[in-house]
């Protein structure tokens, strides 16, 4: 009964508050801080936290790969658990794709695939990593990932293309001026024929290479104040302040089935860019939206890749690690861990291979040791794309609360604009 009727008052007080009103937005900031979490503060901080492409089974191999059949990730230790499903509004396709998926969270409405926080007439759509910049709070962006891939994209821009990753880093600088972008993604802020730190045609990946249309990017970066790293040493030295990393030409590892050229190896850990973020952006009096995403989950399970997505869950796990641990310092942060969508179809299965119904492309990666037992398991691919199946979603801090049961993607935008665009 009370669960029942703040819920319905928050809407109804921050309505009030927009209209206006200073006693109503200290009646706010107790409704928002929940019924379970009373005395708590409101929430100041949001550190939104997405394993691409992960979802159950994902969580449970690293489960019993990192901490065994006894022990808890980080992840999953978040006081607050429910699941969210993922289908986005695609003319083509029931299954979403990361750009509809992350334009849900960032907006609200459902999309098209390929659409970054545009609607499905492509109209361009409030961001929440925009509004809360317009709020007064402070934003950044932490992935392995381009920086300008479509997660951390549709927080912070608009477009009718996710692969307009250019004018996606020139929005960044123009429009929503993230104070934190840390990540890969170089080749799309300078042009061809201007390597930059990471050289054009690479062997480990000769299709690399510089290709922005909007000009020098990282100098115009420069110019509006952002304090340029390319390497970890430099990364460590940076001051406070406005801060652009780019670590790789495109994303942060290479992805490709076992033994072909896969390598996890970034030069900056995730772990590491989610902690100098949170020093950063920490120093902001009115908070802020931190963005931290481990794109190897995604990109190693669509190679159906075991070995190297589990290695992507344990470096996520870290950087989950950092933002607890910020958030236990700091109470008035909302902390949430989720998934975009599932990739690849995953099952935890038995080292048994007697029990299966047709490997075709996709096969079985393992066995897999069980931390602290002798018993091992399997990971069994259904397919090389993404599936329609829920993602857990785990929380802790003021307002976690509300992400106990079942909603659409979409319920993230629904819960965070209140605490992000006042
Ligand atoms: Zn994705």
């Amino acid at each position: 009964m009370v669960v029942r009727t703040v819920k319905w008052l928050a809407p109804v007080l921050a309505a009030a508050v927009a209209a206006g009103g200073f006693a109503v937005a200290r009646a706010t900031s107790r409704a928002d801080a929940g019924p379970a979490a009373k005395g708590r503060p409101t929430a100041r901080n949001v550190i939104f936290i997405n394993g691409d492409g992960m979802a159950a089974a994902h969580r449970e191999a690293a489960r019993l790969f990192y901490a065994g059949f006894d022990g808890r990730l980080t992840m999953d230790s978040l006081p607050v658990s429910g699941q969210l499903t993922t289908s986005p509004r695609d003319p083509a396709t029931a299954v979403t794709d990361s750009a509809a998926g992350a334009s849900a969270w960032a907006t609200g409405q459902r999309t098209y695939n390929g659409a970054i926080s545009v609607d499905v007439a492509g109209r361009p759509l409030p961001t929440l990593g925009a509004q809360a910049k317009a709020a007064g709070k402070a934003t950044g962006l932490v992935t392995t990932a381009q920086v300008t891939d479509a997660s951390p994209a549709a927080f912070f821009a608009n477009s009718t293309d996710r692969a307009a990753q250019d004018d996606i880093a020139r929005q960044y600088l123009d429009v929503s001026r993230p104070d934190v972008i840390l990540g890969g993604g170089e080749d799309w802020w300078l042009p061809a024929g201007r390597p930059g730190a990471y050289p054009d045609q690479p062997a480990a990946d000769p299709e690399e290479g510089s290709r922005g249309t909007k000009g020098d990017l990282i100098a115009r970066a420069r110019a509006n104040g952002y304090q340029y790293v390319s390497t970890a040493a430099q990364l460590t030295a940076a001051r406070r302040g406005k801060l652009l990393g780019l670590f790789a030409n495109e994303e942060m590892f290479q992805q490709h089935p076992e033994g072909q050229g896969d390598v996890y190896d970034p030069p900056v850990s995730l772990a590491t860019m989610t902690r100098t973020a949170l020093a950063t952006l920490s120093t902001e009096r009115n908070g802020f939206l931190l963005f931290v995403e481990e794109e190897a989950v995604d990109e190693f399970a669509h190679n159906n890749n075991g070995r190297r997505t589990l290695q992507a869950m344990g470096e996520l796990e870290k950087a989950v690690t950092v933002a607890r641990d910020y958030a236990a310092a700091h109470p008035d942060t909302l902390l949430i861990v989720t998934g975009d969508h599932e990739t690849g179809g995953l099952a935890v299965e038995d080292t048994a291979t007697t029990d299966e119904s047709g490997d075709g492309v996709s096969a079985e990666d393992g066995p897999f040791p069980i931390r602290g037992s002798t018993l091992r398991f399997n990971l069994d691919w259904t397919t090389e794309s993404h599936t329609g199946q829920s993602v857990p979603i785990t929380a802790s801090g003021p307002l976690a609360d509300r992400f106990t049961g079942q909603h659409p993607n979409t319920y993230v935008h629904e819960v965070l604009a209140p605490v992000l665009t006042r």
